[in-house]
């Protein structure tokens, strides 16, 4: 009923200025988010800076810590070795020697042997007392506590020698301390140092859980390492290992920790938070501009509903499934004389039924709630608020709500007083043209008629002089007179026919459909016409079966006939005598029977065959050219059909067949 979109066009183009203000509404949460996420890395990248700061201090804190206690440990050893080297020359020799060098090599396991040379670098003792292959068997390690022995000679006080690593083993080093007896050089004490036991030894377990502690020396070459953990490392810090010195570095990795994982998870999170936040933000921009699009044209589509409301002249009228008036439109107060006021809410008996219609405006009212209201619509009397009756045409509809449920019935009113008025006055017309075709069609057959009783009333005139004759003879006998008599009623008869039927014709009536015998209404026409046809050369051929009774009004099917008749008279004016034949035949087809009236005429050209059934359309200088448009709508009366078509008896066209229907039985 209502187009679904605006014909404006409006519904796809907000106002400017409202989706401007929109878009900035929409933009606002867009910018806090991304200064959110903005602020969110930001913190992320702080924490991470103060963490990794953190880190490498903690780094530094334990590189420091371990260096201290290496050398608190090693200084503690050396202190140790110096104790006995003061001892050692005032007495005690091995036995002192030994019981020391247990004491030492049982708190600090690092070292590997404790040796006591003399002045001229020959070993005194030894423990463990079996030879070191390190420290013993190689050249190299001997010539390294050589140099470093000289030294402690020189300087008299503790010296480390350098690192030597012998063939497939670790790297040593060795802390000499210096035996001096009345000033002078007597010997010297040596502790060995394996790097890697001073390192597995002298770091806690929870050191190397965390870093890779390795000393490096000063070629960067490894020579000691010691950690517990694999993966990833992150930052280093490395300080110098001295003692022992020589260029030693103590190395300190740190490894990233699992604990990294938790931290990584959280800014994952948080990514993703954001990302989901900013990707419904985005959905929800979507839904508000669609939102406000729909809106928009709902509004439009309201506004042109209101306004092809209010140009209707069509009454709107809806109610609820109870019957309960809920919506008029202004041309259905208009009609009625009601308010929409008076009428909205209101419960049958609606204020505009007729009171004298009561019971049939109920039943109506009952049949459409129970929706059996017929589609085509109906026709009610209605009152307007004065009082006057008027005639309204009403078609319902089911009224279906946004969910797809009926709600209602809508009805669409028209008032039809008019159009009654309009068609009965057309009837009145169309009778009036019937009437005055009639008289026409009489004023035509007078000449014919004239002929007609011609014929009884010289018949009648002839048998009553021959009756006279007898009587003046005197010869008049019953037996002779009897049959001249009866000659003479019978055509008294005939004539009296003639008589009724032109006035039977002319007679105004009312159509009266009664079952008529369609064989003898032909005949009759066929009478009628009979004489006029012999003055014009017109043979009538007609091909008739056995009929049933057909439900018709004889007299307008005759009306039919003489009309189809006469007008196949007319046109075969210019056709030679012996060809001019005009054929009458009936036949049944299916459920009606089909009458055709056939000439051998003038023909119809396509020119004028659209304007046969026009009334007043006639090519003929006396004619009336309402004859065919009467035909027609007497058929269609009588719910037949009536046409025409060329000729083709000859083979070629030639005249017109006109034809009509009428069914057999009557609906
Ligand atoms: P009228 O006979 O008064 O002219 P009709 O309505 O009966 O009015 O006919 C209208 C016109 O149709 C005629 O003037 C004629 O031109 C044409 N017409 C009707 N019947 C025939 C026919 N059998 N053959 C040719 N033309 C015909």
């Amino acid at each position: 009923m209502i187009p679904n979109s605006s014909p404006s066009g409006l519904a796809d183009t907000p106002p400017a200025g409202q989706s401007h203000r929109l878009r900035w509404l929409l933009a606002l949460p867009k910018l806090g988010i991304v200064l959110l996420v903005m602020a969110l890395i930001s913190l992320l990248v702080l924490l991470h800076r103060s963490e990794t700061e953190e880190q490498r201090t903690t780094l530094i804190k334990d590189v420091l810590w371990l260096e201290q206690s290496l050398r608190f440990h090693l200084n503690g050893n050396q202190e140790q070795l110096q104790q006995l080297a003061i001892e050692l020359p005032e007495g005690g020799g091995e036995k002192l020697f030994r019981l020391r060098a247990t004491h030492m090599l049982k708190n600090s396991p690092e070292i590997a042997q404790i040796l006591w040379l003399d002045a001229h670098g020959h070993i005194v003792d030894a423990l463990p007392t079996e030879q070191m292959p390190d420290t013993g068997g190689g050249p190299s390690a001997r010539q390294i506590s050589a140099r470093a022995m000289e030294l402690a000679d020189k300087l008299s006080k503790p010296v480390y020698s350098e690192t030597f690593t012998p063939p497939g083993k670790g790297a040593f080093v060795e802390v000499l301390v210096p035996i001096r007896h009345q000033r002078k050089p007597a010997g010297v004490l040596i502790a060995v140092y394996p790097l890697a036991s001073l390192l597995s030894t002298q770091i806690p377990w929870w050191f190397t859980e965390k870093y890779r502690v390795e000393i490096v020396n000063d070629e960067n070459t490894l020579v000691a390492t010691q950690t517990a953990i694999t993966g990833d490392s992150g930052q280093m810090y490395q300080i110098p290992f001295d003692p022992p010195g020589y260029g030693l570095v103590l190395r300190v990795t740190s490894y990233a920790t699992p604990d990294n994982t938790l931290p990584r998870i959280l800014i994952a999170a948080i990514i993703l938070l954001a990302i989901g936040v900013f990707w419904s933000l985005w959905l929800i921009r979507d839904l508000m501009r669609k939102r406000s699009r729909a809106e928009e044209a709902l509004r439009s589509e309201h506004a042109f509903r209101a306004a092809m409301e209010d140009s209707l002249t069509v009454g709107m009228r809806a109610r609820d499934l109870k019957g309960k008036i809920i919506y008029v439109n202004p041309a259905f107060c208009k009609m009625t004389g009601f308010a929409a006021t008076d009428l909205v809410g209101t419960t049958p008996p609606m204020p505009y039924w007729a009171p004298e219609n009561l019971a049939e405006s109920y039943a109506m009212h009952e049949a459409v709630m129970a929706g059996e209201a017929p589609p085509e619509g109906f026709e009610m009397t209605f009152m307007r608020k004065s009082g006057e009756r008027f005639q309204a045409l009403v078609y319902e509809a089911k009224l279906i709500d946004g969910h797809g449920e009926h709600t209602g019935w809508m009805a669409s009113v028209l008032d039809i007083t008019e159009r009654k008025e309009a068609e009965e006055m057309a009837r009145q017309q169309q009778e009036q043209l019937q009437f005055t075709a009639r008289l026409v069609t009489l004023g035509e057959m007078a000449s014919t008629l004239a002929h007609e009783l011609n014929q009884p009333l010289a018949a009648i005139a002839s048998y009553n002089t021959g009756c006279l004759n007898l009587l003046a003879d005197g010869r008049a006998s019953n037996s002779e007179l009897q049959p001249a008599l009866e000659k003479i009623g019978l055509q008294a008869q005939r004539a009296g026919k003639i008589v009724r039927r032109v006035y039977d014709f002319v007679r105004r009536s009312e159509p009266k459909r009664a079952p008529c015998d369609l064989r003898g209404v032909i005949e009759d026409c066929v009478g009628f016409v009979e004489t006029d046809a012999r003055r014009r050369q017109i043979r009538i051929e007609t091909s008739l079966p056995a009929l049933p009774p057909v439900p018709a009004d004889r007299l307008m099917l005759e009306q039919v006939l003489l009309n189809l008749i006469r007008n196949a008279m007319d046109s075969m004016g210019d056709t030679p005598e012996h060809d001019r034949l005009l054929g009458i035949a009936a036949c049944i087809e299916g459920n009606e029977v089909r009458i055709s009236v056939s000439d051998r005429g003038c023909g119809i050209s396509p020119e004028i065959s659209d304007k046969l059934y026009t009334a007043f359309f006639t090519t003929k200088p006396e004619g009336m050219g309402v004859g065919l448009s009467i035909c027609r709508s007497i058929i269609e009366f009588h719910r037949g059909r009536l046409w025409a078509e060329d000729n083709f008896e000859t083979g070629s066209p030639r005249g017109t067949i006109f034809l009509f229907t009428l069914p057999l039985e009557s609906t």
